[in-house]
């Protein structure tokens, strides 16, 4: 599975905010964007005003960045947006929020996005019972998502057994005895809080 293996910080400067790529690293003082709160390169500070092309083209990086979804798989998510009944930008972000590697991430069960993927693509994750490896695996209203026997013994899971969960968006609930959580309908925009114009990504798409 190809996936971008560059340096993570880098992306965030690049966007010229926290993307939050790397677990607790983004939540204290050492996070680059603090620290050096100017896009990579060179030639960065001397760049001129971005075109409106410029401006919709960094919302899509943005977006794409955020869930860690590489440019073939982003298109193909916006064209069963598109295809899809509703406001096509929203639809996009529910595609992209109920990702089992996301929901795996709001659960609390990782740091990261990157971590959560990991944590699937080990064998730590189930759905209803039954391991699921996939990343990208679509999560439905009214599924189950906990932690398989070996994901149990996983580090993180027994944190957040000891320690609690982080704040739940309300389309998530969580069992904190049996440890596992639930999708309680499809998320609406205003419970998905990703910093990016999704209109503005659809239109760059439909230039
Ligand atoms: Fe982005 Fe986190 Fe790195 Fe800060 S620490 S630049 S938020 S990935």
């Amino acid at each position: 599975m190809a996936r971008y293996t560059g340096p993570v910080c880098r992306l965030c400067r690049r966007e010229g905010m926290k993307l939050y790529l790397k677990g607790e690293k983004c939540y204290t003082e050492k996070c680059p964007v603090h620290k050096r709160p100017v896009p990579p390169g060179m030639h960065a500070q001397s760049r001129r005003k971005p075109s409106e092309f410029g401006v919709r083209l960094r919302e899509k990086q943005k977006l794409r960045r955020i869930y860690g979804v590489l440019e073939t798989q982003f298109k193909t998510y916006f064209r069963q947006a598109a295809k899809a009944k509703g406001v096509t930008g929203v639809r996009l972000l529910q595609l992209l929020e109920t990702r089992l590697d996301n929901v795996v991430y709001r659960l609390g069960f990782a740091t990261s996005r990157k971590e959560a993927r990991q944590m699937v693509l080990h064998g730590h994750v189930g759905i209803n019972g039954h391991k699921v490896t996939i990343p990208s695996f679509q999560v439905k209203p009214g599924q189950v998502i906990a932690p398989t026997a070996r994901g149990r013994e996983h580090p993180r899971v027994k944190e957040l057994a000891q320690t609690g969960l982080r704040t739940l968006p309300s389309w998530l609930e969580f069992n904190s005895t049996a440890l596992e959580g639930r999708v309680l309908a499809l998320p609406a925009r205003e419970e998905i809080d990703v910093p990016v114009s999704e209109q503005l990504i659809v239109e760059h798409y439909s230039r």
